[in-house]
């Protein structure tokens, strides 16, 4: 599974600052504590338990937001892709002796935190590396998006500013989207631009409920991020739960931002995603915004063996009925019915006790039983 955002120097704040939206939270949790990333031998140690939680929860790819300052490299993991961060480059290329695939990302923290001239840099750098990743946060938060049209009067959106210095175009990851306008979307649509879609953080942050189902009614790549520490729960299985709780609530009480009516009928818009759906975004949604849907994702002929194995009945909510693990004397039809349903439960009630063997290409390098 993939998650397309999260910051590495976080997670030591996992659980922390219930009481604040983005803004404040920055202020008072989220810079003192990547402040302390300039001791290196700290970083070393969050940053290896950061790889070996994500991997132990059967995340197979993540982008990581792993540096202090407004220009934040990421780093992708696989397992996991890593960042590259100026300050500790010496450590970094040591950690990454630790693992075996990962590729630097271009990763503005946002607009707010960035001056036209570093955007304009960016963005030139952007263009000399037409194959490099892009990493950043769009339209979370209502006062963040007042903030960044003024700073950027000539821009008329928030995606225009992005727009506007060259930073949308294929393997762009905007995180969270939560208020994007029809015109925005379209920008993206354009770009070839994707999302991805933090649903635990912008619960947890009060950010709001992102319009997924319009997204993928637009036909938009989305993928799934648990933006550790605005989200408090690692992993892509609790995203995908959220998700699936965001869009029943938009199922039943929808929500028109920006004054627009939502009344789109579309396969998605304002109707529960269905597991189908959900797995796709926490597999092959991320994979598409990687660049990646060629190479992992599913288990077609010629892609490489990233892939979970999984134990049901560990965990104490992945329930199984009573003589269920051994289906003795079930017809075909019978034994599908059962398995479709351990992998709903797996969806929805597991948590990392329950996933035995983590794979990257073929590697088993997580788990539970590792
Ligand atoms: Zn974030």
């Amino acid at each position: 599974m993939i998650s397309l955002i999260q910051h590495a120097p976080q997670y030591p704040n996992l659980g922390l600052g219930q009481e604040y939206e983005l803004l404040d939270w920055l202020q008072h949790l989220t810079f003192p504590r990547e402040a302390k990333f300039t001791d290196l031998e700290y970083a070393q140690k969050v940053y290896d338990q950061v790889v070996k939680r994500n991997l132990n929860a059967g995340v197979s790819i993540s982008a990581h937001n792993v540096r202090t300052t407004s220009y934040s490299p990421a780093i992708f993991i696989r397992p996991q892709h890593v960042l590259t961060t100026p300050v500790s480059m010496y450590r970094v290329q040591r950690f990454l002796q630790m693992w075996f695939l990962n590729e630097a990302v271009i990763t503005p923290r946002f607009a707010l935190s960035c001056t036209s001239e570093l955007m304009q840099e960016l963005g030139q750098l952007m263009a000399s590396e037409p194959d490099v990743h892009i990493q950043t946060h769009l339209s979370e938060n209502r006062t963040e998006i007042q903030e960044t049209l003024r700073s950027f009067p000539e821009c008329t959106s928030y995606t225009e500013v992005y727009e506007k210095y060259g930073m949308l175009r294929n393997g762009t990851i905007l995180a969270h989207c939560v208020w994007l306008t029809e015109d925005e979307m379209d920008i993206i649509k354009r770009t070839g631009a994707g999302i991805s879609h933090c649903p635990t953080s912008n619960f947890n942050l009060m950010s709001g409920g992102a319009r997924v189902g319009a997204m993928l009614d637009k036909g938009l790549n989305v993928g799934l991020g648990s933006d550790c520490s605005g989200g408090f729960a690692l992993g892509v299985l609790p995203q995908l739960r959220n998700a699936s709780m965001l869009s029943k609530m938009l199922a039943v009480q929808p929500e028109k931002p920006n004054g627009q009516t939502n009344g789109h009928v579309g396969q998605f818009t304002n109707k529960p995603l269905s597991i189908p759906t959900l797995f796709y975004l926490a597999t092959m949604g991320g994979a598409a915004l990687c660049k990646m849907a060629e190479t992992v994702g599913n288990f077609l002929p010629g892609k490489e063996f990233d892939a979970l194995h999984v134990t049901p009945g560990r965990s104490p909510n992945f329930f199984l009925d009573v003589g269920e693990n051994r289906p003795v004397g079930q017809t075909r039809d019978e034994r599908r019915k059962k398995l479709k349903e351990t992998f709903e439960r797996f969806l929805f009630v597991s948590d990392d006790r329950d996933i035995a063997h983590v794979y990257v290409r073929g590697r088993k390098v997580g788990g539970s039983k590792v």
